[in-house]
C-alpha cells in the first residue's frame, strides 16, 4: 500500500485536526469537501482557505442531491437546529451522509491511486448518529474494498476521543490556536469560538474548557 491519503474535510474542528494528523503521517495528502447545499457557504470558504494555507490539493464535490432527498437543519432555513430528544436524532442529522461522502471520497482516492482515507468521525460524542460508529466504518471499509477490488484503509483517529481529547491532540501537534481561530463548527455560521449557544458550539466550548483546565492542573 502506498502512503497517500484522502482526508474528508469540512473545515470544522475535527476534520481540520484530522488534516494536520494526516499531514504528519502520509507522504501525500489531498482534502475533499462536499457541497450539499449547506446554509452556511462560509463552511466551504473556510475549508478552501485552510487547504490553501496548508498547501493541500483540495477537491469540492457537488452533493446537492443529498439535501434534495433528505431535508435537514443544515441545508434548510425553515428547519430549526434541535437536539435529539426521546431517542430521536437531532434535526442536523443528514440521512446517509457519511455513507455517501466516504464512498465518493473512496472513488476519488482510487482514481488518484491513494490507498488511505482519513475521516474525523467519533463514536464518543456521536449524538446518536449511526454513521459515526466504529462498526459502520469497519463494515464500509470491507464494502469499499470489495466494491472496487482495491485495498483501502479507513483511518478514524478520533473514533474514541471526546472533544477535550481532540483539543489535546491539536495541542500536541502545536495547532490548537490555529484550529481554535480558523475552523467553523457553529451551526449558525460563526467562525472560531462560534455563537456559544448552538449544540455544536456548546460541545466544542465544553471540550476546550475541560482540556485547558486539565492542562493547567498538570502544569
Ligand atoms: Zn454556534
Amino acid at each position: 500500500m502506498n502512503q497517500k491519503a484522502v482526508v474528508v474535510f469540512s473545515g470544522g474542528q475535527d476534520s481540520t485536526t484530522c488534516l494536520f494528523w494526516a499531514l504528519e503521517r502520509f507522504e501525500e495528502v489531498v482534502a475533499v469537501t462536499f457541497d450539499y447545499g449547506q446554509r452556511h457557504r462560509l463552511e466551504i470558504e473556510c475549508a478552501q482557505r485552510i487547504a490553501k494555507e496548508l498547501g493541500v490539493e483540495h477537491h469540492i464535490l457537488d452533493m446537492g442531491l443529498l439535501s434534495q432527498l433528505a431535508p435537514n437543519a443544515l441545508t434548510r432555513d425553515d428547519i430549526p437546529v434541535q437536539s435529539g430528544t426521546n431517542g430521536n436524532l437531532p434535526s442536523t442529522f443528514v440521512e446517509g451522509r457519511n455513507l455517501l461522502f466516504f464512498s465518493f471520497a473512496a472513488v476519488l482516492a482510487k482514481v488518484k491511486d491513494f490507498h488511505h482515507l482519513v475521516v474525523g468521525v467519533s463514536q464518543t460524542d456521536f449524538s446518536g448518529y449511526p454513521d459515526c460508529r466504529n462498526d459502520f466504518i469497519k463494515s464500509l471499509n470491507v464494502t469499499l474494498n470489495l466494491a472496487m477490488d482495491y485495498p483501502f484503509e479507513i483511518h478514524t483517529p478520533m473514533m474514541w476521543l471526546d472533544k477535550a481529547q481532540v483539543w489535546a491532540m491539536a495541542d500536541t501537534m502545536g495547532k490548537l490556536s490555529y484550529i481554535r481561530e480558523n475552523t467553523l463548527t457553529c451551526y449558525k455560521g460563526v467562525m472560531g469560538d462560534g455563537c456559544g449557544e448552538c449544540p455544536s458550539c456548546r460541545l466544542r466550548r465544553q471540550g476546550l474548557e475541560r482540556y485547558l483546565s486539565e492542562k493547567e492542573e498538570t502544569q
